[in-house]
């Protein structure tokens, strides 16, 4: 063995060398419809603005750590209670992972659980945190299996649950009152994180609910509203609760730029939430179409992106690849999810696009 396989074998975790990375595509001369983000870009008027903004941010100095400006917009923009405030993150992702750093424990495993199939990052996360990772499956609708939550909740003892509302990759929203019955048999031994990246989309939220529930999180991202280039996660919660998770973040997580151009497109929140509500309309639109295709099924989104089962996912994936259109085959990653793809909802012209490929993949009756 070469110095460094010897020294990558003497200090890496066996677990970690043992792991694949998270895949993400090269996705250059490709229609990008595999990462749910937003593809409208700001209006040229407003670009031209934030340019500006950014220039004349401080770029010597650290951030201010406290990142007050930017909490406060968020607080009062964004929907959080008044006696709740949040941390921020390098993207949600960040988020998660110091939440599972701080309850990881060394005396005991700590399990973090969540429905699955989930967004990937809960389960790495834990791992890395050196948690169990607990998965329990959803039934073949996707909804939650809230006896089957219950039972697992009162076997693991999860220090944490992560519920996300929709769920990634499915979709779907879960009931609200299993949500609560989840929330409430965690009590005061199990945090339940809601984590809302595509409340943008939902219009529905947890958020309002922080006061009913000592134990819960919300969590959510700028990424999906339009904002995935500049990494902002945030999370709120009791305040003696953020102050807990507080002490994990590393101190400047969030870079200057960052806040200078998230506090900016807070200003202008409106413009996004209009593509986003075009973005639920273009998905509606798309989802009827699908509908129409002989052997497809698409599953009901609220999100900004649609689950679909088609004949043969790896065939479709494969035959939209030829086409230059970039989505995310499902089909291998849960039993749950056999032959399934996720496409986000983008432009009409784009969503065509897709649509034309698919089409092209299907077997002729
Ligand atoms: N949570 C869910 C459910 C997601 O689907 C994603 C992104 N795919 C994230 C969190 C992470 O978002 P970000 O790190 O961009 O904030």
């Amino acid at each position: 063995m070469s110095f460094l396989e010897n020294l990558i074998s003497n200090t890496i975790r066996p677990d970690v060398r043992a792991v694949g990375n998270y895949h993400i595509a090269d996705a250059s001369g490709f229609i990008k419809l595999d990462s749910m983000e937003n593809p409208y870009p700001l209006p040229d008027h407003l670009r031209a603005e934030l340019g500006a903004r950014l220039a004349d941010a401080v770029l010597n100095r650290y951030p201010v750590a406290a990142y007050g400006t930017l909490k406060q917009k968020i607080c009062a923009r964004l929907g959080v209670p008044d006696g709740y405030s949040v941390i921020l993150g390098n993207g949600s992702d960040e988020l998660i992972s110091i939440i599972a750093m701080a309850t990881a424990r060394q005396d005991r495993r700590a399990v973090i659980m969540a429905p699955v199939p989930a967004f990937v990052m809960f389960a790495r996360s834990a791992q890395f945190a050196g948690a169990d990772f607990v998965g329990v499956p959803l039934r073949a609708d996707f909804t939650l299996d809230l006896p089957a939550m219950l039972a697992a909740i009162a076997e693991h003892k999860p220090s944490v649950v992560f519920l996300a509302y929709p769920n990634n990759p499915t979709g779907n929203l879960y009931d609200a009152a299993d949500m609560v019955a989840v929330i409430e048999a965690l009590g005061e031994t199990g945090i339940a994180v809601v984590d809302e990246a595509y409340e943008p989309f939902a219009r529905t939220s947890f958020m309002p609910r922080l006061p009913e529930f000592p134990n819960l999180v919300v969590m959510r991202t700028l990424s999906k509203l339009g904002l995935a280039g500049i990494r902002l996660g945030y999370m709120a919660a009791a305040p003696a609760l953020l102050e807990q998770f507080d002490k994990v973040r590393p101190p400047y997580n969030v870079n200057v730029l960052t806040q200078v151009a998230a506090e900016f497109a807070l200003d202008h929140v409106e413009v996004l939430n209009a593509q986003a509500a075009l973005l639920n309309a273009a998905r509606t639109a798309l989802a009827a179409r699908l509908a129409e295709l002989p052997g497809v099924e698409v599953f009901p989104s609220a999100a900004n992106f649609l689950l679909i089962r088609v004949p043969d996912s790896d065939y479709a994936c494969a035959k939209l690849f030829a086409h230059k259109v970039l989505i995310k085959n499902m089909g291998k990653m849960h039993s749950l999810l056999a032959d399934c793809i996720r496409v986000t909802v983008s432009t009409p012209e784009e969503n065509s696009a897709f649509l034309d490929a698919l089409e092209a993949s299907l077997p002729s009756y």
